[in-house]
């Protein structure tokens, strides 16, 4: 079949449905849209912006694909198991729609990158796992004026917000909370769990909203969150208003809060070349029994350093005995556990955080990075 005919019949069904048509194919084909995170939302929202045809897809993550990644992580095979997420999903993307471009980044989205990824875009969606990458590329699309389109998901119950940025209207996720809660604060899905069917009902969900904001279909649910409980499955909106002191409602085009942002992270989280090998260095690891792998305590016994295990979800309760002469370099497996425990320490401790985690970590021992 002649290529001019199959792309024509490969999108044939959604140019009939009404406010899309040809008009609305074209402005996405002309449209970039960066997703951040290529998990349990990632996967479909890349699978349906992709088969909707937007025309050039940015997408990050840093990981490899995890065996427990399988049951929602729908782009991945038992086979892609160790391979990096975003060259994996490419692969799958590409034999899915060939008329389009995409760009797999193999990079954390961090205060040092976010400008640049999210200036390139006409629209954001968050698929990230963690308060702190959920408020940067927020805050980053409200200053850049992108629509941004973000969730959440814990056990059985998914958050879907998003806010159009292009208008100058006030209303942002900092209306409701002024300052990002601690990463871990909630609990990650490697400790609470989190629900396959759920996450896919949120990422297209996220899908749908951006389409409707790329097509100029609809506003934004703004200053409201949609709310489903999978136990209980009546959608609920739930609305709140904003907050005449926010910087939102200065408008847009200020990034001063980014060089602050980048101050802040280089003082607190210590790349791995930094920090070792430090005299009367003790590694604590925060991480649950069941994240970590023997032969990992190795690499900081062998530069010396004593490794005591502290689990995060008992941190509150029970922190080691401190040691004002002594450096503490607090580890988990990304590096947001370690960095929200290094900032509850006393202040004649001192406390790293490893940045990365031992997966970044990991990488770097094993030659990759
Ligand atoms: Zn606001």
């Amino acid at each position: 079949m002649e290529e001019r005919t199959l792309q024509r019949l490969y999108y044939d069904r959604q140019l009939r449905v009404p406010g899309w048509g040809p008009h609305g194919q074209e402005i996405l084909a002309h449209s970039t849209v960066l997703v951040v995170g290529v998990g349990g939302l990632g996967c479909p929202v890349l699978a349906a912006l992709v088969r909707s045809g937007v025309g050039r897809l940015i997408f990050c993550d840093p990981d490899t694909v995890e065996a427990s990644n399988l049951p929602r992580q729908s782009l991945f095979s038992v086979a892609d198991v160790g391979l990096s997420k975003v060259q994996a999903a490419a692969l799958v993307l590409a034999g899915s729609n060939p008329w389009i471009d995409l760009e797999p980044v193999a990079e954390r989205v961090t205060a040092a990158n976010v400008r640049a990824l999210v200036e390139q875009a006409d629209l954001v969606v968050d698929g990230s796992d963690n308060f702190s990458t959920k408020f940067l590329l927020h805050d980053a699309c409200r200053s850049a004026g992108k629509p941004f389109v973000m969730a959440s998901l814990y056990q059985w119950e998914a958050q879907v917000n998003s806010f159009d940025f292009r208008r100058s209207e006030p209303g942002c996720w900092r209306c409701l909370y002024q300052v990002a809660p601690e990463d871990g604060c909630v609990g990650v899905c490697a400790q609470v769990g989190v629900v396959g069917a759920l996450a896919g009902l949120a990422g297209n969900f996220q899908a749908l909203t951006a389409l409707r904001l790329l097509l100029g279909l609809e506003t934004a649910t703004g200053c409201s969150t949609w709310v489903v409980n999978a136990l209980d499955p009546s959608p609920r909106r739930l609305k709140w208003k904003p907050d005449p002191a926010c910087a939102c409602a200065r408008g847009k085009g200020d990034w001063r809060w980014l060089e602050a942002l980048t101050a802040t992270s280089l003082r607190e989280q210590a790349p791995w070349n930094l920090v070792a090998p430090v005299d009367r260095q003790v590694v604590i690891d925060l991480r649950e029994p069941q994240e970590i792998l023997p032969h990992e305590w190795a690499w900081f016994e062998a530069i010396g350093s004593r490794v005591i295990h502290a689990r995060w979800s008992q941190w509150h309760a029970s922190q080691p005995n401190w040691d004002p002469s002594t450096t503490y370099l607090l580890v988990c497996a990304h590096g947001l556990r370690s960095l929200a425990a290094v900032r509850t320490l006393p202040p004649s401790i001192r406390g790293l955080s490893l940045t990365g985690g031992i997966a970044e970590l990991k990488d770097m021992i094993e030659g990759r990075t």
